[in-house]
């Protein structure tokens, strides 16, 4: 996630916050200040109403990070390797960097969230009730009965059935040990998380409407994001699927054409750019190793006068982890953002080009995986 910082390591986890938590942090203690802790003390000073609600904002945000520790925790139990756990806007995020191996797993990882959520409730009620008992500010017990109404509304919220919510994985995972096909599981779950964030977007907007524009925005807002990732994931669960088992070389564009980067641009225009189907090429240095990439867009933006410019001069730079063998999983490249042109990787070993890979290449093998599932769909 862009622009986050990093707050630190905990039990071995990075621990990441975006922005836009500062926001939310800022929302909470208002409404706490603003509306809470008055209704319940009208006579509390100013400060220590905005006391009150600076501690339970940040206590709300520490439950927020229990919660997918708690994910990211179980995780690793189950061999899951956890890369870090980010607070954003809508919650956080415990970025695992595997699936789950089996789906027990699965569900355990997914069911541990909610299940620290309402413990969270259970805890904020007790000390609430404990703090009525002992007759604390009523302040005090105000924000605590905010904060066990905030997780359990949270446990909640996360265990509606659509990817890529809690309850998504939870229903993954159930479908997953019923039909032995994990692939099968996560479509259902994607497809249950898109007709999930569709109806949140059509409910937020009639709440919009009739009742409050602020909590059907965000209403909506939250279905737009629910949406747009359960699309994400689905898009992912098809290519995991289709490039399961396959290498790089299985999934590349065999001996594409290419330059030299000392090659000027015009004859390679003239002799090889102009009757290629590529729209991009790879660059290689004198020793046979790929280099850069240089785009038909690129070279259509040379000017005559410029013809004998070098290759290695307008091409892109290839980072070396753009650079792979033909062994690689195909799995890991299908992740990548193209770096020029449409271009993912370039697949080469021993100073000799292999292959490049492109988006065309994943459009081309999502395709033929459909052809497959189809023809073994219907006999
Ligand atoms: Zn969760």
């Amino acid at each position: 996630m862009k622009q986050t910082f990093k707050l630190g390591t905990i039990l071995g986890i990075p621990v990441g916050m975006h922005w836009s938590v500062l926001v939310i942090t800022a929302l909470i203690a208002d409404i706490l200040a603003r509306t809470v802790l008055p209704a319940a003390d009208p006579a509390a000073s100013a400060g220590t109403r905005w006391a009150v609600a600076a501690l339970g904002a940040v206590l709300f945000l520490a439950s927020l990070a229990a919660h997918e520790f708690a994910h990211a925790l179980v995780a690793r139990r189950h061999g899951v390797r956890v890369g870090s756990v980010t607070l954003w806007m809508l919650g956080g995020v415990a970025e695992l960097d595997d699936e789950p191996p089996d789906a027990r797993a699965d569900l355990r990882i997914a069911g541990v969230g909610p299940l620290t959520s309402a413990a969270a409730a259970v805890l904020f009620t007790g000390a609430a009730a404990a703090g009525a008992a002992l007759d604390v500010a009523p302040v005090a017990t105000a924000s605590l009965s905010w904060l066990a109404a905030a997780n359990a509304l949270i446990a909640v919220f996360n265990l509606l059935p659509g990817a890529p919510l809690d309850g998504g994985r939870i229903l993954r995972a159930l479908l997953w040990r019923r039909r032995g096909d994990r692939t099968s599981a996560s479509h259902a779950a994607d497809r249950a998380g898109t007709t999930l964030g569709h109806a949140m977007i059509g409910g937020g907007l009639v709440i919009m409407l009739l009742v409050s524009w602020f909590n059907g925005l965000w209403l909506a807002l939250v279905g737009w994001f629910i949406a747009g990732s359960a699309r994400a994931e689905g898009r992912w669960t098809d290519l995991r699927a289709a490039a399961a088992g396959l290498r790089a070389a299985d999934i590349m564009t065999p001996y594409p054409d290419h330059g030299w980067s000392w090659q000027p641009a015009g004859p390679f225009i003239e002799g090889v750019a102009a009757r290629s189907r590529q729209s991009v090429f790879p660059v290689l240095d004198v020793t046979g190793d790929p280099v850069g990439a240089v785009t038909v867009d690129r070279l259509s933006r040379v000017p005559s006068q410029k013809a004998g410019a070098a290759l290695g001069d307008l091409s892109v730079p290839l980072p070396p982890d753009r650079v792979t063998g033909p062994d690689i999983p195909a799995i890991t490249l299908l992740q990548l953002r193209p770096i020029a042109g449409d271009l993912l990787a370039v697949v080469a070993a021993d100073h000799r080009l292999l292959g490049i890979i492109t988006t065309a290449d994943v459009q081309r093998l999502l395709r033929h995986d459909r052809l497959r599932r189809s023809r073994r769909a219907t006999p």
